[in-house]
């Protein structure tokens, strides 16, 4: 599917405009690069069907131009615009520090084209020297370009995880499979995956690998035999298709499933039973099969329990298993509320009826409306008017829809110092209020501290929201001493958000470990703006299971009644 690179083009043409000074256009090009982006159904498919102009802010003019990029791969109308500025502007604003105002100036003083010409000329020491950008401005540079390496030819979990599951759906498809199941980092849950890595069972290997290679979203055949073949997909997204007898398929998805350090410590285990543990089954001395054709039997003839694939990543997980001390994890299917959404009250692009059908049709059962206030001229938000009037409309739509839980609520901005906007004689009218930083990213780690500690002690706070701001591949989390803000937010009864957002899955799951341990829950919301995030809610949950969380320690898993008391209102 082309929708990464439809999304990407639009994006660009809204930089090249805004550079142009150009009004409005901008904003449209970015919300239907979003909504594009968002949607899970292939683009291709919408252009065929002619439903391009259903998604939000595509109109007549917009879906032209993706019917184009659709159909020639590029659009004439980029190119010409990309004319006047011959540069990678996609991965350069990639990079923190720089917009495209930035990549312009690079470009006119330093002839900077591409991510290496930017390396080489911030390694140089040349960025200060250009005037309007200075010291500050190369430092942050080379930070940001440092996130960007850290993460390149990795794609976020949020598009792995779908696109690896329409393979599966396809090649199970075909009738040449008995099963077929993803294995590797994306099993795990990582934020980012690099290849995909799927595992199949077959009779007829050969045909069967044929079929993967000739599947629709296949750019370029890497390799093919009968027991392995390796793609190409669009995007550049290489994917590996093994196919393993049945009767090792469980020694084979514990393999490569991961991590490597995980299966190191298992391998030992196994060597000090007197037992050989292999891709191809767990064996004895004399080569006579112990275990192999089920996961869990490897795990079991190893004594332990069956070890979730979120915890595989050699942090105490197989001492815990062996003590009988591994958490119970938090089931995806647990959570069927999300806690933070928006409306186009604010900057989401649904109305409050949009949002409540699209959770509706994922088959959420509970959500909180968390609006922006106004903060900041530039974004959209509420006045404490618009709050009020928002209240009333969530009541009586609550009302109207039985077994639908809606809690009213708002994102409210902490401000540099810590203190948080929200109105404080509406706070009895809300069920939920999230803070959450969206100016001044850059203080130092005292200051930023003490901002979040301060506003986690508010009473009227329920959640930090999206608590470290780090955007996978682009911005790096505030620095901060984590360990005070959630001992703080512990004693002051405040929950930390596990963004969903895919870019976000923010705290990590090596935070959540740690906030846990301090005794917090967590509170997962997808950041909603358009219908098809709702989807992302599981990636939060995946994440919370990476943090060792049990379904205790996740809020969302509170039945409505029960979740209103536990929130400070309540
Ligand atoms: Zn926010
Ligand atoms: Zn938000």
């Amino acid at each position: 599917m082309k929708n990464a690179l439809v999304a990407r083009i639009l994006d660009e043409i809204a930089d090249l405009l805004e550079l142009e000074g150009v009004p409005f256009k901008p904003r449209a090009y970015r919300r239907a690069a979003r909504a594009i982006a968002d949607t899970p159904t292939p683009i291709e498919e919408l252009v065929a069907d002619g439903r391009v102009r259903d998604l939000p802010g595509v109109g007549e003019a917009i879906a032209e131009k993706v019917t184009e990029i659709v159909h020639t791969g590029k659009l004439r109308y980029h190119e010409e615009l990309k004319a006047k500025l011959p540069v990678d502007l996609h991965a350069l604003t990639q990079v923190d520090g720089v917009g495209p105002k930035t990549a312009k100036l690079l470009f006119e003083a330093l002839g900077v084209r591409t991510l290496d010409d930017l390396a080489q000329a911030a390694q140089a020491g040349r960025i200060r020297t250009v005037k309007g950008l200075g010291d500050k401005v190369e430092e942050k540079i080379v930070r940001g370009l440092a996130e960007v390496r850290r993460t390149e030819r990795r794609i976020l979990l949020g598009r792995a995880l779908p696109l690896a599951r329409e393979l599966c759906r396809q090649l199970l498809g075909t009738g040449l499979f008995h099963r077929v199941e993803p294995a590797g980092s994306l099993r795990r849950g990582k934020e980012t995956v690099g290849d995909l890595d799927l595992l199949a069972v077959s009779d007829r290997a050969e045909e069967a690998a044929a079929a993967f290679c000739a599947l629709p979203a296949v750019e370029e055949v890497l390799a093919q035999g009968p027991k392995r073949a390796s793609v190409r997909l669009a995007d550049g997204v290489q994917c590996d298709l093994r196919i393993v007898p049945h009767a090792s398929f469980g020694a084979a998805l514990q393999y490569f499933t991961g991590s490597k350090e995980h299966n190191i410590r298992l391998r030992e285990r196994a060597v000090g039973r007197g037992l050989k543990l292999s891709e191809y089954g767990l064996f004895q001395a004399d080569g006579s099969v112990v275990a192999g054709e089920d996961e869990a039997g490897v795990y079991a003839a190893l004594g332990l329990p069956f070890i979730p694939p979120e915890l595989r990543e050699d942090r105490g997980e197989i001492a815990a298993a062996e003590t009988g001390s591994l958490p119970t994890l938090v089931e995806v299917d647990a959570v069927t509320c999300d806690l933070h959404v928006h409306t186009d009250a604010s900057d989401g692009e649904m109305s409050l009826e949009e949002a409540v059908e699209a959770a509706r049709a994922r088959g959420i059962t509970c959500i909180a409306i968390t609006d922006h206030l106004k903060f900041a001229a530039a974004i959209p938000g509420l006045s404490p008017d618009d709050l009020r009037r928002q209240i009333e409309a969530v009541r009586r739509l609550e009302e109207r829809i039985p077994g639908f839980t809606i809690l009213t609520g708002v994102e409210a901005n902490i401000a540099r110092d810590g203190t948080v906007d929200v109105p404080r004689d509406l706070l009895p009218e809300l069920d939920l209020v999230i803070a959450s930083v969206h100016t001044h990213l850059r203080l130092g780690r005292a200051e930023m501290t003490e901002r979040l500690a301060r506003a986690v002690e508010d009473e009227g706070v329920d959640v930090l929201g999206h608590p470290t701001g780090r955007l996978i591949g682009e911005r790096p989390p505030y620095d901060a001493d984590w360990d005070e803000v959630f001992r703080r937010a512990a004693k002051s009864g405040t929950a930390l958000e596990v963004n969903a957002h895919p870019q976000r899955l923010d705290l990590s799951g090596e935070l959540v470990r740690r906030a846990l341990g301090f005794g917090v829950k967590v509170a997962i919301g997808t950041d909603a703006h358009v219908a098809g995030q709702f989807a992302h809610l599981e990636l939060g949950v995946v994440t919370a299971r990476r943090g060792w969380a049990a379904e205790g320690d996740v809020l969302n898993t509170l039945p409505p009644t029960a979740l209103r008391a536990a929130l400070k209102r309540g």
